[in-house]
């Protein structure tokens, strides 16, 4: 099977839907976004051995390379339109390719996102998407927005991707519940969540490297600080038997739970709250933002928590 077998047999899905001219040219043509829209640009790359295990079910790659892209869109706010991919495969393995073309387009197509294009290379795995998003020009869910005062926020439960992976590297994989797996290699984007809150938060971002760490950058961006009340934040019940030192550096700076952390007004409590679990998971109100710097964390008795608290950094 040749490069362009590849792409035709598994990438290549006829006429363009979304787009005006998709895979096949040298570009993919786009009819221009509606009047007072922005597109939300964002790009995520996947490394094999490094950002999942060689050894994962390759449909949960597929699904994982564009879920961790909507993840981004829908921390804008933004709603899916199209995504190219740029795929290095050591082989043409035709067992993996149709599985993880089965898992990209079972979520692309749940969101109407269209493969637009992309790349084909042999090399070490490596997936990159770069997805596109459409959202109203003042109605993005920018980081540097958040005021003091604001409530904090957070869809779903956390930690349970951190659990799944420990667990996985310790080589208890065949242990492991189907549903705490599910947290690491099957994340779904919030996206109907991110598009619901667009006049609600004032400030977003998504998860992917660790609560404490998002967090800093939120309040980096928007020149704030803020508390996180250790006792309000949601556990993934595969936390629950757990030690509390393990449940807090699990659920405060374990990676990749891809849920939203959102700021916004205390006037929007009550429309935020009604939002819980109409787009999916529960919400759930963790703390706030306040003038200052750094994310500081108080537990029951309103103490500080000092754990050797980081998030995930490639390079650190
Ligand atoms: P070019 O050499 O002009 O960059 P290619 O020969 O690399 O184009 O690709 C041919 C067509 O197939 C292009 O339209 C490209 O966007 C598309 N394509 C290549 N790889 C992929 C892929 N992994 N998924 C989707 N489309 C792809
Ligand atoms: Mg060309």
């Amino acid at each position: 099977m040749g490069e362009f077998d590849l792409i035709a047999r598994f990438f290549d899905r006829g006429p363009a839907r979304v787009a005006e001219l998709g895979i096949g040219d040298d570009c993919a043509l786009l009819g221009s976004i509606a009047a007072g829209a922005r597109l939300a640009v964002t790009s995520d790359m996947l490394v094999g051995g490094r950002h999942f295990l060689l050894d994962t079910d390759p449909v949960g790659i597929g699904h994982k390379t564009l879920a961790v892209n909507l993840s981004d869109l829908a921390a804008m706010g933004a709603k899916p339109v199209g995504f190219t991919l740029a795929l290095a495969l050591p082989e043409a393995n035709e067992a993996w390719l149709q599985g993880f073309s089965r898992g990209l387009f079972e979520l692309a197509d749940r969101f109407g996102c269209e493969l637009l294009g992309g790349d084909t290379t042999r090399g070490p795995l490596n997936l990159c998407v770069t997805a596109f998003g459409e959202v109203p020009a003042q109605a993005a869910l920018r980081r540097d927005r958040a005021q003091p005062g604001d409530d904090l926020w957070v869809s779903g439960e956390l930690g349970g991707a951190a659990y799944a992976l420990g667990e996985l590297l310790a080589g208890a994989g065949q242990t492991l519940a189907q549903s705490a797996r599910e947290r690491l290699e099957r994340p779904e984007p919030r996206v109907g969540l991110g598009m619901a809150l667009r006049h609600l938060a004032r400030a977003a971002i998504d998860l992917s490297d660790g609560l404490v760490q998002d967090l800093g950058h939120l309040c980096d961006r928007s020149r704030v600080g803020a508390l996180i009340d250790w006792p309000s934040i949601p556990l993934d019940p595969a936390l629950s038997l757990l030690d509390p030192v393990r449940q807090q550096s699990l659920s405060l700076s374990g990676g990749d739970d891809y849920e939203l952390l959102f700021t916004a007004a205390r006037d929007n409590r009550q429309a935020i709250a009604a939002l819980s679990g109409r787009y999916g998971p529960a919400l759930t109100r963790i703390g706030r933002i306040e003038a200052g710097e750094g994310v500081r964390i108080l537990d029951a008795r309103g103490a500080p928590v000092t754990l050797p608290l980081g998030g995930f950094d490639h390079f650190a």
